[in-house]
């Protein structure tokens, strides 16, 4: 689909329904889009089989189906006038189906892409002249065939990261091996399905840029975040002006929505990138991967923006005019694990919220998720101030209070 009649909020249609908008997946990811589209006046639906998802808490309507389920789509189809996804791990089927009967975005097709890192990966090198950037260097390892040629051949690759190509999140799914024996047990360990190995970088920093394009192919993007991860899990965004060098930042955003563009993409589009030391002063840009839909890394717009990742969103999916975002403060935002539910001796604790919310611009946003388990995505908290230095020293002393970690650089 190409263009599309614009859903305005508040509207009704001939058959008297108010206008409504549907998401597949009842995450954290969901909820913020549905805490976003009733912010505007829409009423908003949630296709998710859990019972207590953060998502379905929220929603007018909460269809609990498996993401595959007929009659979930069905109803999905029939409550809404345009569909998106939170996750890109639901079967591209589902989407495929609903985009029959209504406008979906992100479309199956891309959705299919991101979702497999060996497509992926081929995109990145198709869009590579247009983008600017490539990936780490790799090897797709699909039959024992691949893996003993990849071991035989490819040398170079070690120490890697084997990875699986489908249904990867938050470092799951992936191993680090040095030698050719690792990457054979590694590989049997994650049950001999497709993956990549792709050679371990030594980076000097992680960023990622968000991108929004609508149907008529307008595209608006936000300056790159810099991301600290701890254990293969984002702990830390700096959002603000000299978060990294401004030449790379430049290269980011031009790549990123150079990515969008060649994949026709409707909807918000995170690109994430890896930073590596190339012997130039502000260091090479590698791109990692990309998730079709709002991003982890992109909580802070929520406040510290004049429109969030889910407002555009929103706006995408509905064919609302798509103005470019402004950033009106620097912020920090600090991811909470549930790792911040439990004590030293491994007990339950209430985190210190009447200390952390006593500081000056902190932003507490909790999932509503019922049972905190390490590891766990819980909530975050994000920082926005005056200045950078102000929001530094919050950001510090409320990951002192909650034991947070990832913040030793600042
Ligand atoms: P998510 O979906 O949460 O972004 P993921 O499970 O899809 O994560 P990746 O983004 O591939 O995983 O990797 C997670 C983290 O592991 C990266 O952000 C980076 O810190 C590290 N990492 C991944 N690949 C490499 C590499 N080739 N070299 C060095 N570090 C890497
Ligand atoms: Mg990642």
């Amino acid at each position: 689909m190409t263009a599309m009649t614009p859903v305005f909020p508040g509207s009704v249609d001939a058959a008297g329904q108010r206008a409504t908008l549907g998401v597949l997946g009842g995450g954290q990811l969901g909820r913020m889009f549905v805490h976003a589209a009733q912010r505007l006046g829409y009423f908003t639906a949630v296709l998710e089989p859990d019972v207590h998802s953060p998502a379905g808490q929220v929603s007018h309507h909460h269809i609990q189906t498996g993401y595959d389920d007929p009659a979930g789509l069905a109803q999905l189809a029939h409550l809404c006038q345009a569909i998106t996804t939170e996750f890109e791990n639901v079967p591209a089927q589902a989407l495929q189906t609903l985009a029959l009967t209504r406008p979906v975005a992100p479309s199956a097709a891309v959705v299919g892409i991101a979702q497999d890192r060996v497509a992926e990966k081929a995109h990145f090198a198709a869009c590579a002249d247009l983008s600017g950037v490539t990936c780490a260097p790799y090897a797709v390892i699909e039959t024992l065939a691949q893996r003993q040629a990849v071991q035989a051949e490819r040398a170079e690759l070690l120490p890697g990261i084997l990875k699986t190509a489908r249904m990867g999140y938050d470092g799951k799914g992936q191993v680090r091996v040095k030698t050719a024996e690792e990457l054979a047990a590694a590989w049997a360990e994650l049950g001999g399905v497709a993956c990549v190995l792709e050679k371990m970088l030594p980076l000097t920093a992680e960023c990622s840029v968000l991108v929004a394009r609508g149907w008529d192919g307008q595209v608006v993007s936000f300056a790159p975040q810099r991301n600290v991860h701890v254990e293969g899990i984002l702990a830390v965004t700096h959002a603000y002006a000299g978060n990294m060098p401004p030449t790379l930042a430049e290269r980011a955003q031009a790549a990123a929505v150079a990515i969008a563009q060649h994949l026709g993409y409707v909807g918000v589009l995170c690109v994430e990138f890896f930073v590596v030391d190339d012997g130039s002063t502000h260091g090479g840009l590698i791109v990692n991967e990309m998730a079709p839909r709002p991003h982890n890394s992109g909580h802070y717009t929520m406040d510290a923006c004049d429109a969030s990742q889910f407002d555009l969103q929103v706006h995408t999916m509905a064919g609302l005019p798509l103005p470019q975002p402004r950033q009106h403060s620097p912020a920090i935002m600090l991811n909470l694990l549930g790792d911040v539910w439990f004590d030293a001796s491994g007990q339950l604790q209430e985190p210190d919220w009447r200390s952390v919310l006593s500081l000056p611009g902190t932003h507490l946003h909790l999932y509503g998720k019922l049972e905190a388990r390490a590891g766990r995505k819980m909530g975050h908290l994000t920082i926005t101030g005056p200045d950078v230095a102000s929001v530094k020293t919050v950001a510090r002393r409320a990951a002192g209070l909650l034991g947070l970690p990832g913040l030793d650089d600042i």
